[in-house]
């Protein structure tokens, strides 16, 4: 393993400030994280201590007080909650179906592949062909499904907390810059603000790059046929599931019992977030409301055997 380096000082070499000075600028173990997944996505990777917090550094160094984003619809919650959080400082957002064109006049971008938790995908070649710089919120599908930059994206946003570390112990966000420009902007924005990963999350996150194609690959597979037999169930009104990833959601009757099927499963642990080894479910709409169904569950896909998954889906749904 790369080694893991706490330090927040390294001595000038001759005199003047080397790589690495002070931790705020720079430090190795970040670095090292940042290159790993800047080569999975192709672009210039930069480190945040949390998605939201990659999400409010983009925005911030990117726009001026009274610009516009066009946020995908039925995205990730948090998402708009952090915008809404900076309306004082002048940020306006309107919401879209990111399965079509986005909205004119719009200085920013940004949609969600896929979806968290309505699991659609943005039209991509409409989003690359309008004129406002575009940003890709890819932390379900990941680099092993999808690179964003590749498909005309200017900028990918990660939460890895979820898949790219995944196992449940770290948060950090990431953004993926494709231009070189908006990347050092990007830095000095960062090591000015101060909104800077700390070196121990990132050699988690090191560590976890190196299983996620096999994680991935798994969980995508085992989320595909969870998404089969929740679709032939009898108590299940609609499934939600892109063909990609391993992210689904389905609805049951209502919220009471949704709220039972969460509490009933026994190996599918009922709690937040999604992404990690271990498979989790839970109701979105004590969350979220009446922004979705109120029996809607969300359901991530660990690396538990497929079959007992299903049988505990089974009795719980039972
Ligand atoms: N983007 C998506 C799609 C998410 O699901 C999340 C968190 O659930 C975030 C961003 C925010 O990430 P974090 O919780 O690491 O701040």
């Amino acid at each position: 393993m790369e080694p893991l380096d706490r330090s927040t000082i390294w001595p000038y070499e001759h005199g003047e400030p080397g790589d690495f000075y002070y931790h705020r600028f720079g430090n190795p173990t970040v670095a090292a994280a940042e290159t790993a997944l800047g080569e999975l996505d192709g672009g210039t990777a930069l480190l945040f201590p949390s998605g939201a917090g990659a999400t409010t550094a983009l925005v911030l160094s990117l726009l001026e007080p009274g610009d516009t984003i066009a946020l995908a619809r039925g995205g990730y919650y948090g998402t708009g909650v952090t915008f809404a959080a900076l309306s004082g400082w002048g940020l306006r957002v309107v919401e879209f179906d990111q399965t079509g064109t986005p909205p004119e006049d719009v200085q920013l971008v940004w949609v969600e592949a896929p979806s968290n938790p309505y699991l659609t995908m943005p039209d991509l070649d409409a989003a690359a062909a309008h004129p406002a710089q575009v940003v890709v919120d890819a932390t379900v599908a990941t680099p092993i499904h999808l690179r964003p930059l590749e498909r005309g994206a200017d900028f990918v946003l990660h939460s890895a907390t979820k898949y790219l570390s995944g196992h449940d112990d770290v948060m950090l966000g990431a953004v993926v810059c494709r231009d070189d420009a908006p990347a050092e902007k990007l830095r000095t924005f960062r090591g000015s603000t101060g909104i800077v990963a700390a070196p121990d999350p990132a050699w988690l996150l090191l560590r976890g790059l190196k299983t996620l194609e096999v994680r991935v690959r798994r969980q995508s597979a085992t989320a595909a046929f969870l998404a089969g037999r929740l679709r032939a169930h009898p108590a299940v009104e609609t499934v939600r599931y892109p063909g990609l990833g391993g992210l689904l959601s389905f609805d049951v009757a209502d919220a009471e019992t949704a709220r039972k099927v969460e509490t009933s499963t026994r190996v599918i642990v009922n709690a937040s977030s999604l992404g990690g080894v271990t498979s989790l479910i839970e109701s979105r709409s004590r969350w979220e409301a009446d922004r979705v169904p109120p029996g809607l569950l969300r359901l991530s896909a660990g690396l538990e055997d497929p079959e007992p998954l299903w049988a505990d889906l089974e009795q719980a749904l039972a």
